[in-house]
């Protein structure tokens, strides 16, 4: 049977609009329904972009304030929260109608309303118009959730979205989580001058990243004046005339932290309750996520699914190349190679920072390879040491062999850049001797990664 399109995206985010560009790149018929208010996605809207604008903010103000250290006189720097806010609104509203305006004059159609499947090829919109495909890449994103912890529902907690937009300084906040979003913003809101108290469930702050590198960066926390409370169990939340409370045990102990506001950054999950996908016998995992093959295909091979929705990663970057990988399946190329999770990239953009990439150390353990490891301090390099980034340390993995590169994790000044000297060579497969033959100069930063480089070369030479 002819469809009207041969690809359908239902969600013109970072997935959906990276995929339908390559599906209309292949020639083919493609149409993007989107129902929300304000086109843009996560990622402009209100993802990575906005939250990097005010960190970086966040960033020049701790560096004006640190101006003693470096010998300087800095009259005392402070927030303009209105202003921070403007600047943010600025530059997110420039990238938002640049999208926009690539979605409007792309190559497809594009649709406004909100989606569901009412038979395996063929989209029911809110207003009662129906879309039909051949195929179709679900990419609808993710949304906050909000764990069944008593009292949290009842209380006016702010989510990340919140504090994006804030446009003044809260005097205190407690935030419930330590992931990677928890943790960004704990820090923003501490250096604009927020009291900040993070508690976490788990038994450290970024779950799924190193013990080492969640216990330096928690380090520099505590040194920066965030309160941490790791490994707890949460008895309630409630709202009284003081603010909102805060109630967990810890260590044996009952504590009770109060605020004037409460951040529920507890996690996400997929945004696909309204798509109906029962009905077409998509098949989701017990968190809910959109379960696909190396290709993206969903349990119904014509269906697709690609970004936050399925998972397993809620990174920009992967929801790309997902929905490009689908939309290149979809159209029968030959030659394609599934995603490669031995190069999976991932940054989180605290002070420091952090960088990983490839394996880690856990994973090299549960797979049972050989490899050898080797790290050194940023507090020994002589660049950081003139920068006053002391707090990290480079992490290098290798096989036990030949030395070929597994993975890297830094911890450190701008370890979300650093960690990317490992990207190339991770993915053309290079040894560390590889590596130590590229330059590198003196004295940055990047340096400080030939120093784990060299003591895996001399090990790796032992074995050969
Ligand atoms: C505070 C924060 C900071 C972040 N920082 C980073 C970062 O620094 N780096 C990084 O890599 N990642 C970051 N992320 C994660 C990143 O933003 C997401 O992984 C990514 O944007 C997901 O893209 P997506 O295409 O899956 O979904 P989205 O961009 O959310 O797109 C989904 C689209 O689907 C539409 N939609 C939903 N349901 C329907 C329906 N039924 N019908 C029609 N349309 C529908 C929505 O309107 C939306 O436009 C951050 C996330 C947050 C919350």
């Amino acid at each position: 049977m002819k469809h009207p399109y041969d690809f359908v995206v239902i969600g013109g985010g970072s997935a959906g609009y990276n995929a339908a560009q390559v599906a209309v790149g292949l020639g083919k018929r493609v149409a993007v329904i989107d129902g929300a208010r304000k086109l843009g996605g996560l990622c402009i809207l209100r993802g990575c972009m906005p939250s990097k604008t005010l960190i970086y903010s966040a960033e020049v103000l701790h560096m004006a304030q640190s101006g003693p250290e470096f010998g300087l006189r800095v009259p005392k720097a402070s927030a303009d929260m209105r202003a921070v806010h403007a600047r943010k609104k600025r530059i997110v509203g420039g990238f938002a109608r640049y999208r926009v305006k690539q979605l409007k004059s792309a190559d497809f159609d594009l649709i406004r309303g909100q989606a569901h499947f009412v038979d395996p090829h063929t989209l029911e919109l809110g207003d009662g118009r129906t879309v039909e495909g051949k195929h179709f890449l679900i990419s609808t994103g993710s949304k906050v959730s909000v764990p069944p912890i008593p009292g949290l529902a009842d209380v006016a907690y702010w989510t990340s979205d919140d504090v994006l937009e804030l446009d003044f300084k809260p005097r205190s906040v407690v935030i419930l989580g330590g992931g990677i979003v928890a943790c960004e913003l704990a820090q923003f809101l501490k250096r604009v001058g927020t009291r900040v108290c993070i508690i976490q469930r788990s038994p450290n702050l970024l779950r799924g990243h190193s013990t080492e590198a969640a216990h330096e960066i928690r380090r520099a926390f505590e040194d920066g004046g965030i309160e941490v409370f790791a490994h707890t169990k949460i008895i309630g939340v409630r709202e009284g005339r003081g603010g909102i409370s805060v109630m967990f045990k810890h260590r044996g102990k009952t504590i009770r932290r109060q605020a004037d506001h409460l951040l529920n950054a507890l996690g996400r999950e997929p945004a696909t309750s309204g798509l109906s996908l029962e009905a077409v016998g998509i098949k989701t995992a017990d968190n809910g996520r959109i379960l696909t093959n190396r290709w993206q295909q969903t349990s119904v091979p014509h269906i697709y699914a690609a970004g936050d929705c399925c998972g397993p990663h809620e990174i920009v970057h992967v929801a790309i190349q997902q929905g490009e990988l689908a939309a290149r399946h979809a159209a029968r190329l030959k030659g394609l190679t599934p995603i490669d999770p031995s190069l999976l990239l991932c940054v989180v953009f605290t002070d420091p920072q952090l960088g990983s990439i490839g394996w880690s150390e856990k994973d090299l353990i549960e797979k049972g390879v050989a490899y050898s490891t080797a790290s050194y301090p940023f507090y020994d390099h002589g660049r950081s040491i003139l920068m006053d980034a002391d707090y990290g340390y480079v992490r290098v993995f290798a096989d036990r062999k030949k030395g070929r590169i597994l993975g890297a994790e830094i911890v450190g000044k701008d370890a979300g850049e650093l960690i990317h000297c490992f990207s190339a060579a991770l993915a053309m497969r290079a040894t560390v001797h590889d590596m130590l033959r590229a330059p590198w100069y003196h004295p940055t930063l990047a340096e400080v990664i030939t120093y784990p480089l060299e003591q895996l070369a001399g090990k790796t030479r032992e074995h050969q």
